[in-house]
């Protein structure tokens, strides 16, 4: 594909290469946008949590404007290509869901990509490789969100907002570390880094 969209261009040049992931991002993030009818967010009226951290999410960085580093992205570690994005003005919100089966690699296909990832290809393999993944990515591209993305309207809950908390210094690397995230180890004060954690498996 030749001409593709500025938006498009640009979380591939942020994510630094064109894949079904990443693009499976930019489609969830443009259905978000038209179904809460808002544009990219210059500061922090919209929210995004994700609930996976694959290549999609920076497209959901680039197309919604919510960075880890403003606050209004929140990771959850659940495995999942479901992309809840709430507008705080009007506490609206949508959760985008990937329904779409992704057309499984056959059995030689697989050895392909676990030749790549393994960083053992052969020319021959990486260019298969590549070839794979744009025509992966073109058939995303040319379905309708219908076919591929459950679109609901959710209840926006959101973590509460964000508190200043009082630096400690860690006593055991000096550093300074946040009071809530301070630990005591042996009685003094211990950033995370510094302490081993104890489990007892559950
Ligand atoms: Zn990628
Ligand atoms: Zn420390």
């Amino acid at each position: 594909m030749l001409n593709r969209p500025d938006d498009y261009q640009k979380a591939i040049d942020f994510h630094g290469h064109c894949c079904p992931g990443l693009t499976i991002g930019y489609l969830a993030a443009k259905a978000a946008l038209e179904h809460l009818k808002v544009e990219r967010a210059e500061d922090e009226e919209l929210v995004a949590i994700v609930e996976s951290d694959g290549c999609g999410i920076d497209a959901i960085q680039v197309l919604l404007g919510c960075t880890i580093g403003k606050g209004n992205l929140i990771y959850k570690d659940h495995g999942k290509q479901a992309y809840t994005i709430g507008n705080r003005k009007t506490g609206q919100a949508v959760r985008v869901v990937m329904t779409g089966d992704m057309v499984p690699l056959t059995p030689e296909q697989e050895a392909i990509k676990t030749a790549v990832f393994s960083g053992q290809a052969t020319p021959e393999q990486e260019e298969a490789w590549q070839k794979l993944q744009s025509e992966r990515t073109e058939r995303l591209l040319s379905a309708t969100p219908a076919q591929q993305f459950k679109v609901q309207d959710v209840e926006l809950k959101l973590p509460s907002e964000a508190k200043i908390f009082k630096s400690v210094i860690c006593e055991y690397c000096g550093e300074k570390v946040m009071e809530a995230r301070a630990r005591l180890k042996n009685g003094k004060i211990a950033c995370l880094a510094c302490t081993e954690e104890y489990t007892r498996g559950w």
